[in-house]
């Protein structure tokens, strides 16, 4: 959502309804998740989704550090997210900025509302999430890794968590913005559910929309959400070689 000429704007949606990438308005980008990536973590995993890549491990419960953090009746939950200097193709500065902090803070939040943190006082559950190369949405790609990565680390949670960012893009809602539709649209609104109770755990938004748009965009969201859950749970499941359940509900 820079500031440019209209000349730099390219055609963000088709005559036909289609998207820069040959999408539908309701379509996701290719996803692949794989549980287990890395074999020095507790948990880990690989999600490569569009042109994003994204790595995340967990480590815990283990001792808490800074040990200040401790907390006597739970476990704190420590996410850190990182984007390498070189997944975006300007110059990005490594390093800690406020955009890393912010969105550490806001998966962080998200899994506290679904991890059983009660069961393992005074311990630290360790989060870390890499983006290795970056086509917006990375925060959603971020969460679904890192998520996939606490199960993978046996981790006790009331659920997975799937992420998806929806927007408004040529005056449509569509769901899964790449880059261009980021930049260009009109708006960008991450967000992640909690599939076994609807309930949504993070929800963000820049840009604008009206209410009835609002409206559509959640249900998009968490259709897309939904889509993305089936795929995390096959990924564990090919982890662990299980067959799925009748019924679903494995
Ligand atoms: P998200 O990645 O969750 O969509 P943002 O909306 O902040 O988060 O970023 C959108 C996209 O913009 C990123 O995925 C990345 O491709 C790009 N981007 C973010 N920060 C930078 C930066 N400092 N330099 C270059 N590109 C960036």
């Amino acid at each position: 959502m820079g500031n440019v000429g209209a000349k730099d704007v390219p055609v963000l949606l088709s005559p036909e309804g289609l998207r820069l990438d040959g999408r539908r308005l309701d379509e996701l980008r290719p996803i692949r998740i794989e549980a287990g990536t890395l074999h020095q973590a507790d948990g880990s995993a690989f999600v490569e989704w569009g042109q994003n890549k994204v790595m995340a491990a967990v480590y815990g419960p283990r001792e808490v550090h800074p040990r200040h953090l401790q907390q006597n009746h739970k476990a704190v939950i420590q996410c850190k997210y990182n984007m390498a200097a070189f997944a975006v193709d300007e110059r990005k500065r490594p390093g800690l900025d406020r955009r890393s902090q912010e969105i550490s803070k806001v998966i962080a939040e998200a899994f506290e509302s679904v991890v059983f943190a009660e069961e393992f006082p005074r311990t630290s559950i360790d989060v870390y999430i890499e983006v290795l190369q970056a086509n917006a949405g990375t925060r959603c790609a971020g969460l679904v890794a890192a998520s996939v990565a606490l199960a993978d680390a046996g981790i006790p949670m009331v659920d997975l968590v799937p992420a998806v960012a929806v927007g408004k893009v040529a005056g449509q809602i569509c769901l899964d913005l790449k880059k261009e539709e980021d930049n260009f649209g009109e708006a960008d609104l991450p967000m992640a559910l909690v599939p076994q109770s609807g309930r949504l755990v993070l929800l963000q938004m820049e840009g604008h929309m009206t209410e009835e748009e609002l409206g559509r965009s959640l249900d998009l969201g968490v259709k897309g959400c939904r889509e993305i859950y089936d795929r995390m749970k096959a990924a564990l499941r090919e982890r662990y070689a299980l067959t799925p359940v009748a019924g679903g509900a494995a």
